[in-house]
């Protein structure tokens, strides 16, 4: 069995390779406030950041504070954000939200973790998302890339995306956690892909327990 230390020293080395070969890697979300973050992440569930991006580019014209968006009717904004999926429990829950944000925190978008699952739509992905992002604090961010990755690495058995979060927090200095979970997503989009990562193109192969423990890399098997 790997002792904590090991593996604790394997991730910071993994964490150094991806930080430095993703230097750029940042929210690719389009905001001008925490509350047009909160709104954009919440859009994001199942949905690429760019068509939530087209999207908010026209929304944010007519609505961009929880009171605009508390007044706006259901139904047009639902329909404003089609595109995205989900949409009518998306409109829902960004009202919900935009009402307690003026009920609850006088409008302003928290800080504290505590406060931000309070929120109707928003869990832990989402707070952690805007606590990174536009607050600048430490945060893991278990987007569907992270949870893959974080397991192929062998940082984790965990799946449960909390449980995740834990077991990185536990075992990465806490100025590293924005930008390795900004790292482990781009190299998630561009390397290490669900299906058929390639690892013979991944800067940190010879540190992960998976490299090229999939089915394209075997012999005899149509790449
Ligand atoms: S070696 Fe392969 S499985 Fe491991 S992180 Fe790189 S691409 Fe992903």
């Amino acid at each position: 069995m790997v002792s904590k230390e090991a593996l604790s020293r394997r991730a910071l080395q993994i964490a150094e390779r991806l930080i430095r070969e993703y230097p750029d890697a940042k929210c690719r979300l389009d905001f001008t406030t925490p509350f047009e973050l909160l709104v954009a992440t919440i859009l994001a569930a199942q949905c690429t950041d760019d068509t939530v991006n087209k999207v908010t580019a026209d929304l944010f014209k007519r609505a961009n504070t929880p009171e605009a968006f508390a007044a706006l009717p259901t139904a047009a904004l639902a329909a404003a954000v089609k595109s995205t999926g989900f949409f009518r429990n998306k409109a829902k829950a960004i009202q919900g939200m935009s009402r307690m944000l003026l009920k609850d925190f006088h409008g302003k978008v928290p800080v504290e973790m505590e406060d931000f699952v309070k929120l109707p739509g928003v869990a832990r992905k989402t707070a952690n998302v805007v606590r990174a992002a536009a607050y600048g604090l430490p945060a893991i961010i278990t987007d569907t890339h992270f949870i893959r990755l974080s397991g192929r690495l062998g940082l984790t058995k965990n799946t449960r995306p909390d449980k995740i979060e834990q077991n990185v927090m536990a075992l990465l200095p806490e100025a590293m956690w924005s930008s390795f979970s900004h790292a482990v997503l781009f190299h998630g989009r561009a390397v290490c892909a669900a299906k058929k990562p390639a690892c013979d193109r991944c800067a940190v192969s010879k540190l992960c327990p998976s490299a090229f423990k999939f089915p394209h890399f075997r012999k005899g098997v149509e790449k």
